[in-house]
């Protein structure tokens, strides 16, 4: 054997799995079952104590899922992953062991709008609470933390698009405040932006978009940097001091970088229950093999399009940070080098029923709402994702009525863009 691979392309195929052990098996099974068969009672009551590391039940874990958790810790160069069974189960995953009834979190006012809405009204039904931050104004971003904060929460590549994260300095601003920065990593992927190597202790994920690929799953992940030291201060007692809902075990002395992974599995999934079933995580281990490839083509046809659709009579803005009028470029070049996604949006000159007929109008582009799909997606925020919105809210987010969201497919470009020419022509 070599040293351990590090190239991106390498893992996305081969980190986290090898031949099953009892078949030979190359491709991972899918291991379809819930419960497994203790050896005898020491092996169980080892088991239940963390003590040994197996299978009990896959509420908590599955070899299918966790083949799948080793590979996106290893991508995002993580000490451990979780996986459940959507995006927005991984952000209440993430914050679960660090919150309690009156603790808060300073999130970016650019998010997905599903993430507004959680952070908005949901997540006070736990007492928990979100304050909304321009993360342009650190000052603001600094103020915004106070004692009872737990973690800063942003998007690397925010959605819908145009927007980048200035992940160094707000990392250095929840370093600086003894609090976790938990980045959703969505719209990036790990092949664009490694958010731990700029900060970050804790990435989510929604494996229903890039990762998977191609539309089939709803999944989620929460990627622990295992770099976090969560007994610096009184502030996190679920990991750092005995936990009374794990029969009093102390998570971070017992377990050290994997102690926020661990609470997650025998914690979290064990009594939120928001697990990933193994046919889901087979398709998405099956979607991250060729995810270097799909975000090239991804890129190269967001580049492509977006410069093009810049010039066109119908546009009056394009928000994609890879263009040279973005002042997110260099922003962009930083924290994505790579490049800075496919997705991004359209602003039309006709204004919100040019945007509705636009959409109608097109036929390669799917009017779904769903993104990083291998097919073009087209979206209008306003009227659908970002609906719950007040309209100060939509335009801060980058959903302003007039606005619509491309997601790039991997399609011929020509036909993408011949697509596009004659749905802005029909819209006027
Ligand atoms: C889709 C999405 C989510 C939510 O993920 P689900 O899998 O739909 O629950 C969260 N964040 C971002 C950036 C997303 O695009």
């Amino acid at each position: 054997m070599t040293d351990t691979p590090q190239d991106f392309g390498t893992l996305a195929i081969h980190a986290g799995t090898e031949p099953d052990p009892a078949t030979g098996a190359r491709q991972v099974p899918i291991y379809q079952t819930t419960a497994y068969v203790f050896r005898d009672a020491d092996h169980a009551a080892a088991l239940f104590n963390l003590a040994e590391v197996g299978y009990i039940y896959s509420r908590l874990t599955n070899p299918t899922v966790g083949a799948l958790q080793n590979r996106i810790a290893a991508l995002e160069g993580g000490a451990g992953a979780v996986c459940c069974s959507s995006g927005h189960a991984a952000q209440i995953m993430a914050l679960f062991p660090l919150m309690g009834p009156g603790k808060n979190i300073v999130a970016s006012t650019r998010l997905y709008g599903g993430t507004y809405t959680q952070f908005t009204h949901t997540i006070k039904r736990f007492g928990w609470s979100c304050t909304f931050v321009d993360f342009d104004d650190l000052d603001a971003v600094k103020a915004a933390i106070n004692d009872d904060t737990r973690a800063v929460f942003c998007e690397s590549i925010a959605n819908p698009g145009g927007y980048i994260t200035d992940l160094d300095a707000i990392s250095a601003i929840s370093d600086e405040a003894g609090i976790p920065l938990i980045v959703d990593n969505t719209t990036a992927t790990p092949y664009l932006c490694k958010p731990i190597e700029h900060g970050a202790t804790l990435v989510v994920h929604s494996l229903t978009k890039y990762l998977t690929g191609n539309g089939t799953v709803t999944g989620g992940a929460v990627v622990d940097s295992g770099k976090f030291d969560w007994s610096a201060s009184d502030k996190f007692p679920s990991l750092s001091e005995p936990e009374p809902a794990y029969h009093g075990l102390n998570f971070h002395e017992a377990l050290g970088p994997m102690a926020f992974t661990f609470h997650g599995i025998a914690v979290g999934l064990r009594d939120l229950g928001m697990t990933m079933n193994p046919q889901g995580a087979h398709y998405t281990l099956m979607g991250i093999e060729t995810l270097p490839l799909r975000m090239e083509k991804h890129l190269a046809n967001a580049k492509a399009l977006a410069s093009w659709l810049e010039t066109h009579p119908a546009v009056s803005a394009v928000t994609y940070a890879g263009l040279g009028s973005s002042p997110y470029k260099e922003r962009a070049a930083k924290i994505c080098p790579k490049g800075a996604g496919a997705l991004f949006t359209v602003t039309l000159k006709g204004g919100y029923e040019a945007c509705t007929k636009f959409v109608e109008s097109l036929n390669l582009f799917s009017h779904v709402a769903n993104l990083g799909d291998a097919r073009s997606l087209v979206i209008h925020p306003a009227s659908t994702t970002h609906r719950q919105l007040t309209p100060e809210q939509q335009i801060a987010a980058g959903a302003a009525p007039d606005t619509v969201r491309l997601s790039i497919g991997i399609e011929g470009v020509d036909d993408l863009k011949a697509d596009l020419d004659q749905a802005l022509n029909a819209a006027g």
